[in-house]
C-alpha cells in the first residue's frame, strides 16, 4: 500500500495527499456491521488473547495466527509476515504472565501462501516446522527462504504431540489450495482452517482466490463435521463460531443459485450482435452482466449482515459462475 492511501475500515480511504487524491474517484460501501469487527489492537499493532486454557491467538486486525504454550516449548501456527515480529512480542507476553517457556519449537504451516507463513524464517533453523507434504512441494518449486520447507510432512493425517497437548492435523482434499489442512485441538475445542471461512465478513476478491472451487463450497462441511467451538479463519478481527460457519455456507448456496438463475436467463445473443468479431468483448460484456445480475440480490441480502458484502461481491460471483460451468458442467450447450 502506498503511504499516501491511509486504510481505516470497510476500503474507505483518507487522504493524506491531496493532490493525488482528488484525481481518483473512490466507491461508496455499506457500513461494515459491527458483529465483523474485533477487539483493539495494542501500541505495537496486534491483539492476543486467549482462545481455551494454554492456545491463543493473534491479530494484526487482518492477518491471524495461533500457539499453543507448553511446558516443552510453544507450538506456533502460521507465521503472518504482516504480524512478524509481534508473533515472538505475543509469544512473550504470555509467557511471561504464565511462567512458561517462550520458545518456538514447533511450527505448523497450515499452507503454503507466504501471506501466511512468510514469517518463518524469523523463528530460525532450530524450530521443527510441519506441513502437508505437496506444501513441501510447493515450497520447493518457489525456494523463497522466508518460508523453510518442512521437516516432518504427512499426506493425510498427523498427530503431534508436544508437552502433553495432542494437535491432529488432517488433509481432506484441496481447496483454497491444493496442501491446505485442517488444525483440530480436540483438548481446546478449536479448529484452524485458513482462507475458507472469514467469520463476519464476505469472501475476499475472487472467492478467497480459491484455487479449488468445488473443494472451498464443500470444505465448511469438513469444518463442522469436527467437534469445536472455536473457529481461526486467518484473516480479520475476530475468532469464528460455527454460525459463522453455516452463515457462510447460507451464503454461498444464495451466490450458487443466484448464479444459477443467472445463466439460465441472461441471453448472450444481443452481447455478440453488439460486438461483431470482437468476441471477447461479447463474452465479457455477458458475464459481466449475469454476474452483476446473480450479485444484486446477495448484497441486498448480506449488507449488514457480513462486513464488505458488496466489495468483492462481483469477481467472487465470476468465479463461481465459471466453476458452476467448467467443474459441474453447467450452462454449456452442444451444438445441434
Ligand atoms: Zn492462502
Amino acid at each position: 500500500m502506498p503511504d499516501h492511501l491511509i486504510p481505516v475500515m470497510a476500503g474507505h480511504l483518507v487522504r493524506a495527499d491531496p493532490g493525488f487524491m482528488s484525481t481518483i474517484e473512490l466507491p461508496e460501501y455499506a457500513p461494515v456491521p459491527q458483529s465483523a469487527t474485533g477487539p483493539a489492537l495494542n501500541e505495537h499493532g496486534y491483539y492476543v488473547g486467549r482462545v481455551e486454557r494454554n492456545l491463543y491467538w493473534v491479530t494484526d486486525g487482518g492477518y491471524q495466527a495461533a500457539f499453543l504454550t507448553t511446558a516443552d516449548g510453544v507450538v506456533l501456527f502460521d507465521a503472518p509476515p504482516t504480524i512478524g515480529h509481534n508473533l515472538q512480542r505475543a509469544i512473550d507476553e504470555i509467557a511471561a504472565a504464565n511462567g512458561v517457556p517462550n520458545k518456538v519449537t514447533h511450527l505448523v504451516y497450515s499452507h503454503h501462501h507466504a501471506d501466511h507463513i512468510g514469517a518463518s524464517s524469523l523463528f530460525g533453523p532450530d524450530v521443527v516446522r510441519i506441513g502437508h507434504a505437496e506444501t513441501k512441494r510447493l515450497l520447493a518449486r518457489t525456494g523463497d527462504p522466508a518460508r523453510p520447507a518442512p521437516d516432518l510432512t504427512f499426506d493425510t493425517k498427523h498427530a503431534l504431540e508436544v508437552g502433553g497437548e495432542t494437535v491432529n492435523l488432517a488433509w481432506h482434499g484441496s481447496n483454497h489450495t491444493p496442501d491446505n489442512i485442517y488444525i483440530h485441538l480436540p483438548g481446546h475445542e478449536t479448529l484452524m482452517l485458513i482462507d475458507v471461512v472469514v467469520p463476519g465478513w464476505a469472501s475476499f476478491a475472487a472467492f478467497n482466490v480459491n484455487v479449488d472451487v468445488p473443494g472451498s463450497i464443500a470444505a465448511p462441511d469438513n469444518a463442522l463435521d469436527y467437534p469445536w467451538k472455536h473457529f481461526i479463519g486467518g484473516h480479520l478481527g475476530r475468532l469464528g463460531t460455527r454460525d459463522d460457519l453455516t452463515l457462510h455456507q447460507h451464503y454461498l448456496a444464495d451466490i450458487v443459485d443466484n448464479v444459477r438463475t443467472a445463466l439460465a436467463t441472461v441471453d448472450p445473443m444481443p452481447f455478440y450482435a453488439r460486438y461483431g468479431d470482437n468476441v471477447w468483448a461479447a463474452v465479457k460484456a455477458y458475464l459481466d452482466t449475469a454476474s452483476a445480475q446473480a450479485a444484486a440480490p446477495v448484497v441486498e441480502k448480506y449488507s449488514g449482515v457480513l462486513g464488505a458484502a458488496d466489495v468483492f461481491i462481483t469477481s467472487t460471483v465470476f468465479v463461481i459462475l465459471e466453476s458452476l460451468r467448467l467443474d459441474l458442467g453447467e450452462g454449456l450447450y452442444i451444438h445441434p
